[in-house]
């Protein structure tokens, strides 16, 4: 298959220009006619295709090589598009989505009987979220269908934030690639739901878990199953591969300065060892590290959000430069921390090095 690359020309804040462009027509003929299109989000770029139809949706499946059970988020315009897929909006999931959409937050909800299994991935509940980036919303307000739509990488890789990630990673095997510039925030939506009536953040993501609570007034647990791995390293059996780059990443915890000087000293013994070794760091590290290391600065310690928009890509930098062993410093378990953490820990596969704390 061929893939067309069509960058949108209209300026990003001129909606009724976005309306009229080409790539974004273009996105919206493919996705009526049940293909898939590659588009640009403020998290990550995801891969799209009409969310109520099974077989527009299987498309997505087999381009990214995901597994049938693992759920897509459906994608909207409007907010009135949640009564056609959920069967009940809670009070709660409600004022979530008045203070944070349009924006990088997902509810989960019981499904509406249209929406298929296959977009559900088998579950009886539906994701759903309405993304703010001018792209994927003239495309998503273009078509009118809500659609369906993860991260535009194979699985098991890390996400893409620019439409040459999505190249790297689909070029051949989707039709449609609209590429809109970057995308922002760089770590996937939070997604929320409500499995036994109290709030739950299933995956942390682009808005932290203090943001929720405070609008909830209530205190929002995170998923034990993966909140179990922050706080115990090492903990097995996740269920996919993901996130990951080609070398082995490891994740460092406890205090920075002790960290470093582990990571000093594994990757002294891994370079004696022939392999080559990565360093994921922060401005703050820059120069913290011996000259065999490949150095990759991501963001600044004083604001997280700058790690969390340059993390996936670093992760596929350390692949271009063809590293072996790869060593990620510590983050702290608060705002978008939460989100850098849980796809650092995927990324790594839970392996996890405990140094001592800070004292
Ligand atoms: P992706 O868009 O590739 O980041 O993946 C979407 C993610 O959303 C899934 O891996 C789940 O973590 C989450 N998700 C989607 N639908 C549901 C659902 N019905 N229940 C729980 N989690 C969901
Ligand atoms: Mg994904």
């Amino acid at each position: 298959m061929e893939t067309k690359w069509m960058r949108v020309a209209a300026a990003l804040d001129d909606p009724e220009g976005l309306n009229n462009d080409p790539a974004i027509l273009e996105a919206a003929a493919f996705l009526s006619r049940g293909e898939t299109v590659a588009f640009p989000t403020e998290t990550v770029y995801g891969l799209g295709a009409d969310a109520l139809d099974p077989a527009a949706v299987d498309k997505i499946y087999v381009a990214k090589g995901r597994p049938g059970d693992n759920p897509l988020i459906v994608h909207i315009a409007e907010k009135r598009q949640v009564d056609d897929l959920a069967k009940e909006i809670f009070p709660a999931a409600e004022r979530l989505m008045e203070a944070f959409w349009p924006g990088p937050l997902t509810v989960v909800l019981p499904a509406a009987n249209r929406v298929p299994r296959r977009t559900t991935g088998g579950l009886d509940t539906v994701a759903i979220r309405m993304p703010a980036h001018p792209v994927a919303a003239a495309i998503l307000r273009v078509t009118g269908i809500p659609v369906a739509a993860p991260s535009a990488n194979r699985s098991g890789r890390p996400s893409p934030t620019t439409a040459k990630d999505v190249w790297e990673d689909l070029a051949g095997r989707i039709p449609l690639l609209v590429d809109g510039g970057p995308a922002g925030i760089g770590v996937e939506s939070t997604v929320i739901g409500w499995p036994q009536g109290r709030p739950v953040i299933l995956r942390p993501g682009g808005i932290s878990p203090e943001e929720l609570q405070d609008v909830l007034g209530e205190p929002v647990e995170l998923d034990a199953s993966w909140k179990a791995s922050v706080d115990r390293p090492l903990a097995p059996g996740m269920k996919y591969r993901h996130y990951a780059p080609k070398g082995q990443l490891y994740l460092l915890r406890g205090d920075l300065d002790a960290a470093r000087a582990e990571i000093v000293r594994r990757a002294t013994d891994d370079h004696a060892a022939g392999r080559r070794v990565g360093v994921l760091t922060t401005a703050e590290g820059r120069t913290a590290y011996p000259p065999f290391c490949e150095v990759v600065v991501c963001g600044t310690r004083r604001d997280l959000a700058t790690v969390a928009a340059g993390l996936f890509s670093a992760l596929r930098f350390f692949d271009h430069r063809g590293c072996e062993v790869i060593y990620a410093e510590p983050f702290p378990p608060e705002g978008i921390g939460w989100a850098i953490l849980n796809r650092l820990i995927k990324a790594a596969g839970h392996r996890v090095i405990q140094v001592p704390r800070a004292t």
